[in-house]
């Protein structure tokens, strides 16, 4: 064996002793209730959804074809872009070929050597590798800790500054204090950065996502970064804010300027579905209220979204629950170190708009067997 492949067995023996072997595997349509994705909304295989994929594949072909900077701008681009503006209050958007592409964006484009960035503990692996490339300093606060991110903003000695969170958080399902932050960053001159990866379709009536709905998207000091791939049941991202982000990250951005265009068949379906959540306005209720029953049956309080965090009392202990929950025919998730910003395991349980009575009440019933302490 070549030293390269001794190495990686090495590592793969350590992973294999801590209990954190991870695999892929494709999934079965139809073979578990799926308690895991983030396809909140149910969207994914709308018939709407998939006919402006269709629609769109067959308007402007398989891919962008270049750059967004060369020829890989797309009119459905601009729609989608003004849709997404549309939906979360932002007065520009500027769309991405992944949520980590926006995130790595933002993260670099919007800070330079004279900026401190401060990240809630628990931002998501995007974020923190956005703000590993960028040339800022990097402070991470504690977990929603306020008082934290206004210490480290009030001893900063750079001139700007970014704070970094998710509204809804991806692993712990909780909503960040976004109405505090907004008032602490303007009061230091910072930037409040809000990835609505977990918030857009589900928070908020229209599903127009957690800082829209408290009427903080259109603020000048406020970017909101976002997922396609979640309750938009395509593939993208997207960073929306004042035009001036948006001109900047056409111009400096370099996940936007050297990456190709978001594909159209992604594009069309999240523009399908932002149309279907227009139309059918009870979808981010129905996502809310079937996360409030799954969290009641596993001894949870209201979550913020339609993300559950159940915690584990070590990885085993969490994988034994993801088997027993596949062997009734549900599938949750489960979150180990490292994954988890607290080092803690979990079980990571989402709810979906388009699951049925039934289904929930069976799932319900296993979910209360799973986590009863008792
Ligand atoms: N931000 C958060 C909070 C996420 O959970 C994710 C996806 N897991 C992303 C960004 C990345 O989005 P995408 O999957 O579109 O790359």
């Amino acid at each position: 064996m070549t030293a390269f492949l001794q190495w990686l067995a090495d590592a793969a023996k350590a992973r294999d002793r801590a209990g954190l072997r991870r695999s892929v595997e494709p999934v079965r349509r139809g073979e578990h209730l799926d308690l895991a994705g983030n396809d909140y909304l149910g969207l994914r295989r709308h018939r709407a959804v998939v006919a402006g994929a269709v629609a769109a594949a067959g308007s402007y072909g398989g891919g962008a074809g270049a750059s967004r900077l060369v020829t890989g701008t797309l009119a459905i681009h601009e729609d989608l872009e003004r849709a997404l503006g549309a939906l979360t209050g932002s007065p520009s958007a500027l769309v991405f070929s992944t949520g980590y592409h926006a995130n790595l964006s933002a993260l670099t484009a919007l800070t330079d050597d004279e900026t401190l960035i401060v990240s809630d503990a628990h931002a998501h692996a995007s974020l923190i590798d956005g703000a590993r490339l960028s040339r800022a300093a990097v402070a991470v606060s504690r977990h929603n800790d306020v008082g934290h991110v206004r210490e480290l903003l009030a001893r900063r000695p750079q001139r700007r500054a970014l704070v970094v969170v998710e509204s809804v958080y991806s692993v712990l399902g909780d909503a960040a204090p976004l109405a505090e932050l907004v008032e602490l960053t303007s009061q230091h001159n910072a930037v409040l950065l809000i990835d609505e990866a977990h918030g857009i379709g589900v928070v908020g009536q229209r599903g127009e996502g957690l800082a829209a709905q408290l009427g903080l998207a259109g603020l000048e000091h406020v970017v909101l970064t976002a997922t396609l791939s979640k309750s938009l049941a395509a593939q993208g991202g997207a960073v929306l804010g004042h035009p001036a982000v948006r001109e900047h990250l056409v111009n400096t951005a370099r996940p936007f300027i050297y990456d190709t265009g978001l594909a159209p068949a992604a594009t069309g379906a999240a523009l399908a579905a932002l149309k279907v959540i227009a139309a059918e306005p009870h979808l981010p209720d129905r996502a809310r209220a079937n996360a409030n029953r799954l969290a009641a049956a596993c001894g949870l309080e209201e979550p913020a979204g339609a993300v559950l965090s159940v915690p584990m009392s070590g990885p085993g202990q969490a994988l034994a629950a993801v088997a027993r929950a596949e062997a009734h025919g549900i599938r949750v998730g489960c979150f180990r170190p490292p994954s988890t910003p607290d080092g803690s395991s979990r079980l990571r349980i989402t709810a979906h708009a388009d699951h049925t009575d039934d289904q929930l009440e069976h799932a319900c019933a296993v979910l209360r067997a799973l986590t009863s302490r008792g």
